[in-house]
């Protein structure tokens, strides 16, 4: 699909079999800020004017029609972007988003400022349920014409950090890499080339230090001044109000991490030792951590074309619903997944809500983990399919941990259709992998978060302390971790790769806290339990509708807070693998 296409108009988009457009028809054009305010003004008029609760409903329908296609047309830059982050047209229509997405933000606000206080009010509360009363009472609290400029840098310097990324082109046995291709070595069997690659990433990152050291550094003052300006104390609560937290605040996280502490990093612990000894490597080393086993890793038996064929199939067995959604993904050519020069790095599911279908970007790379991440933003995107007829918008969206519930719990679900990826032999390995590797993700993910509470609480904190204290944060929650002769990671920089911390500032705890919900779905899968599926098609369902802690009732789980949940469900993940997995057997773990 190319930028070139604007405003072509005139011919028709195709539609697939199943009424939906394709991707490479789909049409971007710039958005008219003009018209677009004028826009924005005649419906605060009409809210204005609004009578009856009828009258306020069909105001907010309008509303919800004009973000609709803003949203779609932010939707396919982004794709377009992360697509080729060279491609100057789209650059340019990425700069404008940026310049004027403050613009857009004001308005909305004001939208919401009259609807909250509006006398017909209740008629909308009573039309879609009083969350979204609640979340655009959170609108107002995160926005002000004041913070627009910081907006405006902030997402600026995000796309600072995401075009240095996708540029490094890293020399390495005999070849030029981007960071996901390089990524295929750290599950290399041959040692020497783990520990290879892993210093030649370094490399890039150490090349960069300052860049990375400057860009987050200003990320951090500019949060800062934000929060103060609209009289936060620092960037922390500010951060759980754009993040839609509505049920749980700072302290119920921090009790949470506490409880990882106690209950996974010993078991993590554990479970690094027996690698090691299975490794016959002592210490096992920060390039070893990527290897179950001395054997080459679990590989997909074919190309990209033979994962999608695999994936086409286990969603027709899995559903109906799943089968026809992957269906119109596959026909309207909704995902990009191999990794090429000049491509944003990582994995993700946007949607475009106007067409009422999601997109899935990925980055394979010829490893387990293309799977893995195919499954995973499947799951992201059917939760989009399965909600796309929800009117409002903000109900499309579910807040992100529980968004991961719908990602991560897809990951368990396809584990049956395995072996048409890996053959028999290393669709167990996979699943192993899988599950260790669930677990072992628990102390990082806590760490990372721990990590910005750290950083943001503390903004006159520079490059040093920073690093400092997540060399500590390494130790507490990674206390295996050895770095060796990776001396610039040795001195706490291992962050600097983990793009949600500059992107997506506090998204990570949403992925613990989902996961602790998608492990409770495993094992009620694994136990042979009726109506899982049932309950995961409805939170899929409900989409946003529903706070966290709602979705997490709805769909018949424990809240992942409630003490005893999580050290439950580890526990059992742990008895698995230990009946399991043969390289495990020993009782160990
Ligand atoms: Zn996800």
């Amino acid at each position: 699909m190319g930028i070139d296409r604007k405003g072509s108009g005139g011919e028709k988009t195709r539609m697939t079999m199943s009424g939906t457009p394709k991707f490479a028809e789909l049409t971007y054009e710039r958005i008219d800020m003009a018209q677009l305010g004028a826009a924005y003004e005649r419906l605060l008029g009409e809210i204005d004017d609004a009578g009856t609760g009828e009258a306020l409903n069909a105001a907010l329908d309008q509303w919800m029609a004009l973000r609709s296609h803003f949203a779609t047309m932010k939707g396919l830059n982004r794709v377009l972007y992360t697509l080729d982050t060279r491609n100057e047209a789209v650059r340019r229509e990425k700069a404008y988003f940026e310049d004027h997405l403050p613009e857009v933000e004001d308005w909305n606000t004001q939208v919401c400022k009259r609807i909250v206080k509006h006398p017909q009010r209740e008629a909308i509360a009573a039309k879609h349920g009083r969350r979204l009363l609640d979340l655009l009472a959170v609108e107002i609290e995160t926005f002000s014409p004041r913070i627009a400029d910081h907006l405006r840098r902030e997402e600026h310097l995000v796309t600072e950090y995401t075009d240095l990324l996708a540029s490094a082109r890293i020399p390495f046995d005999g070849a030029v890499h981007n960071l996901s291709r390089l990524a295929r070595y750290y599950t290399n069997p041959d040692r020497n080339l783990r520990h290879g690659a892993q210093q030649a990433r370094e490399h890039f990152f150490l090349e960069h230090a300052e860049s990375f050291d400057t860009l987050y550094d200003e990320l951090v003052h500019l949060r800062h001044e934000m929060a103060r300006i609209l009289g936060y104390e620092n960037f922390i609560p500010l951060a759980y109000r754009r993040m839609r937290r509505l049920d749980y605040g700072p302290g119920d996280v921090e009790v949470f991490r506490a409880e990882v502490v106690r209950h996974v990093v010993p078991l993590a612990a554990a479970l690094r030792e027996r690698q090691g000894e299975i490794l016959g490597v002592d210490p096992l080393m920060f390039w070893d951590e990527g290897v179950g086993d001395t054997e080459p890793p679990p590989t997909p038996l074919g190309d990209t074309s033979f994962i999608v064929r695999q994936a086409a199939e286990t969603f027709s067995e899995m559903s109906p619903e799943t089968g026809a959604f992957f269906e119109m993904m596959t026909e309207g050519g909704f995902y990009d997944l191999d990794t090429r020069d000049g491509k944003a790095g990582g994995g993700y599911c946007t949607s475009f809500p106007d067409y009422g279908v999601p997109f899935i970007f990925c980055n394979f790379n010829g490893t387990a983990g293309d799977v893995r991440v195919l499954m995973h933003e499947s799951g992201h995107a059917f939760q989009k399919y399965c909600s796309r007829h929800l009117s409002i918008l903000d109900y499309q969206w579910p807040t992100s941990e529980a968004a991961e519930i719908h990602s991560m719990s897809m990951e368990f679900f396809t584990w049956p259709s395995m072996e048409r990826f890996f053959g028999e032999r290393d669709a167990i390995r996979y699943r192993n992998d899988h599950l260790r590797n669930r677990l072992l993700f628990l102390p990082y993910g806590c760490a990372v978060d721990e990590f910005q509470h750290f950083v943001y609480a503390h903004p006159e904190a520079g490059p040093k302390e920073r690093k400092a204290f997540w060399r500590q944060l390494e130790r507490k929650y990674l206390p295996w971790r050895d770095y060796g002769d990776l001396s610039f990671l040795a001195g706490g920089a291992l962050w600097q790769s983990q793009h949600h911390i500059y992107r997506y500032p506090f998204y990570y705890i949403d992925y613990v806290l989902a996961l602790t919900c998608a492990l409770q779905f495993w094992k009620r899968m694994q136990n042979g339990k009726e109506g899982y599926w049932e309950d995961y098609l409805r939170i899929c369902k409900i989409g946003g509708s529903r706070s966290f802690l709602e979705i997490v009732a709805e769909g018949r789980l424990e809240s992942p807070f409630r003490l005893d949940v999580l050290s439950e469900i580890v526990k059992e993940a742990a008895a698995w693998l230990a009946t399991h997995d043969d390289r495990f057997m020993n009782g160990r773990v």
